[in-house]
């Protein structure tokens, strides 16, 4: 069966890229993917936009077949072509404040300032996302090959409070206006 777009049915299915419930009657994209657990297919559900940024081919295959009204086809289109054009972006999954200074850096291979701002890596791997370790935030053009993405983590970062978030963008900005001094 192909991939389809339809009114979420009930408020209860989560999206697989950010967590969050998808609202009942909100537009959602279904994958559909061989069944990791056994016969015929299974349908891995996300916002459009989630499926943009981490499913790109399967959701512009969707854009391209389907007849029906699609919010924001263009805004879909190209954060789904940026991120096949640097495939390393599917992995971006939010950002939070290092919890503790262990985890190091999957770029630079640096430990992670405990408290410091890092970026959450995710690997597709049959129907499910899988932890992939972190990135210094100040590492993640190096490491995406690609400016331009904090829209792309705040999406995934749903549990970032308004103050977080415009920090996060704060820090983003800092650190694309160019080498620090
Ligand atoms: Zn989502
Ligand atoms: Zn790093």
């Amino acid at each position: 069966m192909a991939h389809v777009f339809e009114p979420a049915s009930s408020g209860r299915s989560k999206c697989r890229g950010c967590g969050q419930p998808l609202q009942r009657g909100e537009l959602r994209f279904g994958e559909r993917v061989p069944n990791p657990f056994g016969e015929g297919e299974a349908t891995l559900w996300f916002h459009p936009l989630c499926a943009a940024y981490k499913r790109p081919n399967a959701l512009l295959e969707a854009l391209a077949e389907t007849t029906d009204e699609v919010p924001d086809r263009e805004g879909l289109e190209s954060a789904a072509r940026k991120s096949l054009a640097h495939e390393r972006l599917q992995r971006v999954d939010g950002a939070e404040r290092s919890p503790t200074g262990q985890a190091k850096c999957r770029h630079c291979h640096e430990p992670i300032a405990k408290g410091s701002w890092r970026i959450r890596v995710v690997f597709y791997e049959e129907g499910r996302f899988a932890p992939g370790g972190y990135i210094h935030l100040a590492c993640r053009e190096a490491y995406f090959e690609v400016g331009g993405i904090l829209e792309q983590i705040l999406q995934f970062s749903p549990d970032l409070s308004d103050a977080d978030r415009e920090e996060l963008s704060h820090a983003c900005a800092l650190s694309e206006a160019g080498p620090r001094p």
